[in-house]
């Protein structure tokens, strides 16, 4: 693998800062990274911000097939070249935004394993989109910032826990696999990393209104995460009444003196329940 720096000045390029361009240089961490996925010859992998190939290159050595994603159009040519070079015939690039990437099509009647050194500054907004598409995932590696992967497993009760934590354990089991310090980067990021693990609930309990009304109260809820749930989810985004949300919290069983950051996603998911029956 050849070190990114080299390679960008060999072509004239820098790394975008606001495309979350930190390139891992590091060919034992990626070969490492790559192997904790478990991936083997029958899988199909997506791997969102591929970059200059330090992870799809070690990805397409073990992988049945690998659809990169790469929404830099500079960095295809590189990749592409590296690829030929290496001989590889099961890549294939997209040059797209991984949020307009329709995943459905890609996955058609398989299941997918979704892998991304993430672009830090929309790492939140890939995720949503994967939980929304998670009927075609069957599990997904992603490196967040570390402060980020701390919030998405968090267990309620704390300052971590945030709407995405909840979303995120309503979809699926989550577990860290590994923290990554900045000198696996160039340009080196000021933050240390996490890949976590997400293994996506296989059966789903809510139909997608219902999960459409769990999403909308945990938003309304974390809202004002400060304020009690009676004052956080009244009005707001939402315009709930605040009679209305004293009534659904008492149907639920739950204490509308209560903040956000306490509900479990048990809690939650009966909170919804009673928003979808009486709306
Ligand atoms: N996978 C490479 C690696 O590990 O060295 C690159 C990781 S870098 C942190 C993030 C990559 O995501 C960059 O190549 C960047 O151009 C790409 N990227 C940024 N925003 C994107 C988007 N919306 N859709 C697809 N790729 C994106």
């Amino acid at each position: 693998m050849t070190h990114p720096g080299q390679l960008l000045k060999q072509r004239k390029l820098y790394a975008g800062k606001e495309l979350g361009q930190n390139f891992l240089s590091n060919p034992d961490t990626a070969r490492i990274i790559v192997e904790k996925t478990g991936i083997s010859k029958e899988t199909r992998v997506i791997e969102i911000g591929s970059g200059l190939g330090a992870l799809t290159i070690p990805i397409a050595r073990i992988a049945y097939h690998v659809t990169a994603v790469e929404k830099d159009s500079r960095l295809i040519p590189l990749l592409q070249q590296e690829l030929d070079t290496e001989g590889f015939k099961n890549v294939e690039i997209i040059n797209k935004d991984v949020l307009k990437l329709d995943i459905a099509e890609i996955a058609k009647d398989n299941k997918l394993v979704v892998i991304g050194n993430l672009p830090y500054n929309i790492s939140s907004q890939i995720l949503f989109r994967l939980i929304e598409k998670r009927t075609c995932i069957e599990k997904a590696f992603l490196m967040f910032q570390k402060e980020l992967a701390n919030r998405i497993i968090a267990p309620p009760g704390g300052r971590d826990y945030s709407r995405l934590s909840a979303v995120v354990q309503y979809a699926a089991q989550v577990s860290r696999v590994a923290k990554i310090g900045p000198s696996s980067f160039f340009p080196k990021p000021e933050v240390d990393s996490t890949i976590l693990r997400f293994n996506f609930f296989e059966t789903k309990e809510f139909n997608l209104e219902q999960e459409k009304t769990l999403f909308n109260v945990i938003k309304a809820a974390f809202s004002k995460r400060r304020k009690s749930l009676k004052n956080s989810m009244t009005g707001g985004e939402f315009k709930f009444e605040k009679a209305f949300i004293l009534q659904v919290l008492e149907s639920a069983g739950i204490d509308s003196q209560r903040r956000a950051e306490t509900l479990t996603v048990d809690e939650f998911k009966a909170l919804a329940l009673a928003v979808w029956k009486k709306r």
